[in-house]
């Protein structure tokens, strides 16, 4: 029987924790009696050597040293080359890892076998099946895999606290930048919102030196000082950066081929030469609050991760937007590592179905994560024109998270049905724009008489971050075979070009609720009846279903949502006034609301009026938790309607519609036409009365 750690697996540097006799997590020192290991690997005569003896090696100019490759954990295509041998990232990975395990074993006395191991929030499920199968060749079992500022929270939460906060995790390391934003209470810790860019870190800052460095050479002695001291030169501006966190300016010397020069840059410069990486942080921070709508105000504190926010520029800017000096409570290199060593003693307490905890933590508390990216898939929009992206599971939703949709496949009598889904990652719905994170085919699709297939797709994220794909024909409910195949090289191209036929689409959704007051008697009846006659003939009924409510003093639904063409006309037909009472106490959306809920796929529901309606700002209220539930509502008003009120019951401004008796036809064709084709309210608003 082994023990367990938790590991800071880090771009530039790693750490190990574990959770020593009086419960507190604490960091494992290393030969050198550091805190942190660089993730640095040399990998020449002798080696694999990793950690500070590699760096020192690269230091003195050493080329067969891996780092960084971090930032290519994940890509099947990046190798490094070192006496004649291929190591990719997961290789490389593997050996820190498998270095980290022996400086614990060392410190521990124990074997050590199992591992909690941070990565950065962003990072995909291909990045950490990645780190996971890293682990398994270092000879490590993965307790869970966390998010890195997820885990820093943990190591400040832990700590006694005066009723609930809302911190913001700051988390600049050497190559990445996170930022989350974590709700702690006595008893739970949540994350609310989560961002980041996964190629922004002090190595950019870096760079900036370098390149500042390469100039002042060039301009003083006329020729480039790249060459052999590549990395020597690499090892002496990543020192100047961290001298500028606590000195003003600083000396540069660099030689090159007999050339001497000695340069100066001041911290001033420095911060100039980087104020638009500074700049991105500032965006993608505020781009996070904003998705969950709270701004600096809101948050309780700042907590600064990762060894870049020791630059004074970040606690400077930290400083002016939240009004009060960041947390440093946590050392800002540790705290991620000690998080992970806390998961990982309350994961082994679950695993060993004990009673009673085994490691006497103090301040346990429930930990929820979010997801970080959208995940959805490639489908084709309902006119069967262009790829469209459907997100499946929404970035920011509580983990672990298991979300179904619907989609309509045209299946063959003859031959094979197979469905393919490409998963996408990210909130653009442009297809040639987003990232692909895996093709998933689905065979053994029944060849059913109706030449249409409803396939619910279902994506499970595990805590790990792990997603899981599977899918259902629903008229058989037989889960459906599938094999996961590489990703085609002409992948985003292939999806510029017009779709083949039988490809995934959406399941649409679609309740006509219609105001039968008395003022509707007559024409008006009359001609809103041609309408949604004309909405139906509209309507590809094969991936639609279609549903009549109406209301007037009651709410009455005449037909709920089906793909039935006949009952739909018959139920058209038999709109009257005065079965919900003539007047105008009702309104739809509590029945659309329940009617729509539980239903998967493109909700909608549209909504004719002709006059005002009595209880308005209840209207309003209700209209609004369907919009938050994502029901679409279209609000078509004629005759005496209320504009203002019409705008305010719709989804958006596009999904408003004014017109006129003679033309409610026309309307509802456009609009059927436009859900049809688009699967949505076109944003273009080609239609306005
Ligand atoms: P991490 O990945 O969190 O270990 O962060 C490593 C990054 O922090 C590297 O880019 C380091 O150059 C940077 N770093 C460490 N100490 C300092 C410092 N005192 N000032 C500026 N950057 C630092």
């Amino acid at each position: 029987m082994g023990t367990f750690v938790g590991i800071d697996l880090g771009t530039t540097f790693s750490a190990v924790a574990f959770i020593n006799r009086e419960g507190n997590p604490e960091i494992i020192p290393t030969d050198y009696g550091r805190t942190v290991t660089p993730s640095v690997v040399y990998l020449g005569k002798g080696g694999p050597i990793v950690g500070e003896e590699a760096k020192e090696r690269q230091a003195l100019g050493e080329v067969e040293i891996a780092s960084f490759f971090k930032r290519s954990m994940g890509d099947s295509q990046f190798e490094l080359f070192f006496q004649g041998k291929s190591y990719t990232p997961v290789d490389l990975s593997a050996l820190v890892l498998q270095h980290l395990k022996q400086v614990a074993e060392n410190h521990l006395g124990e074997n050590v076998t199992h591992a909690v191991i941070t990565v950065p929030a962003y990072f995909n499920n291909m990045q950490r099946e990645a780190t996971i199968e890293a682990a398994g060749r270092a000879g490590l079992e993965v307790l869970s895999i966390i998010n890195e500022p997820t885990a820093a929270a943990f190591a400040y939460g832990m700590r006694p606290t005066q009723g609930a906060q809302t911190v913001l995790v700051y988390d600049l390391g050497g190559g990445t930048f996170d930022v989350s934003v974590v709700r702690i209470t006595e008893s739970e810790q949540q994350v609310l919102g989560t961002g980041g860019d996964h190629n922004l870190g002090g190595k950019d800052w870096d760079d900036r030196v370098f390149g500042y460095l390469v100039q002042q050479f060039e301009e003083t002695f006329g020729t480039d000082p790249v060459g052999d001291d590549f990395n020597q030169l690499l090892v002496k501006t990543e020192e100047a950066k961290k001298s500028l966190s606590v000195r003003e300016s600083v000396e540069i010397r660099v030689q090159h081929e007999g050339h001497k020069g000695l340069f100066t840059l001041t911290r001033s410069q420095f911060e100039d030469l980087t104020s638009d990486l500074m700049e991105r942080t500032q965006r993608l921070t505020e781009q996070v609050l904003g998705e969950i709508n709270l701004s600096w105000s809101d948050l309780t504190n700042v907590l600064l991760v990762g060894g870049s926010t020791r630059m004074p520029m970040v606690r400077t800017y930290v400083e002016r937007m939240s009004g009060r000096p960041p947390l440093t409570a946590v050392n800002p290199d540790e705290a991620v590592a000690l998080g992970a060593a806390i998961q990982a003693a309350m994961d082994m307490e679950e695993g060993s179905a004990l009673q009673t905890p085994l490691y006497g933590l103090a301040g346990r508390k429930k930990s929820v994560d979010v997801i970080s990216h959208s995940l959805g898939m490639i489908a084709v929009n309902e006119a069967q024109t262009r790829y469209i992206i459907s997100i499946i599971i929404q970035k920011n939703q509580p983990i672990p998270s298991r979300q179904a949709r619907p989609f309509t496949l045209r299946i063959s009598q003859r031959g094979e049905n197979k469905l393919e889904v490409y998963m996408t990652q990210g909130e653009s719905d442009d297809p040639m724009t987003c990232a692909y994170l895996g093709r998933y085919v689905f065979s053994d699709i029944p060849a059913l008489a109706a030449r249409q297939a409803i396939l619910d797709i279902t994506y499970a994220y595990d805590k790990n971050g792990v997603v899981n794909v599977s899918a259902v024909e629903r008229s058989t409910g037989k889960p459906l075979s599938l094999s996961i195949e590489p990703l085609p090289s002409d992948v985003p191209d292939r999806f510029a070009l017009p779709p083949a036929q039988n490809v995934a689409r959406e399941h649409l959704t679609v309740y006509l609720s219609f105001d039968l007051s008395g003022s509707m008697s007559g024409a008006p009846l009359t001609e809103a009846k041609k309408a949604a006659h004309a909405f139906i003939s509209q309507c590809d009924l094969s991936s639609t279903s279609v549903g009549l409510i109406s209301f007037s003093d009651n709410v009455l639904v005449d037909i709920k949502a089906c793909q039935d063409a006949k009952k739909l006309s018959k139920a058209i037909d038999g709109l009257t006034i005065g079965r919900t009472g003539g007047g105008n106490e009702a309104h739809p959306f509590d029945e659309i609301h329940k009617l729509l809920t539980g239903v998967t796929g493109v909700r909608y529901a549209l909504v004719l009026a002709d006059g005002v309606w009595s209880n308005q700002s209840r209207a309003i209220q209700q209209a609004k938790r369907c919009h938050e539930a994502g029901i679409e509502i279209v609000g078509v008003g004629f005759g005496g309607a209320d504009r203002k009120f019409l705008q305010a019951i719709s989804s958006s401004d596009e999904h408003s519609f004014f017109t006129n008796m003679n033309a409610l036809t026309e309307t509802f064709s456009t609009i059927a036409q436009e859900l049809t084709e688009e699967g949505s309210i076109s944003k273009r608003g080609g239609l306005r009365f």
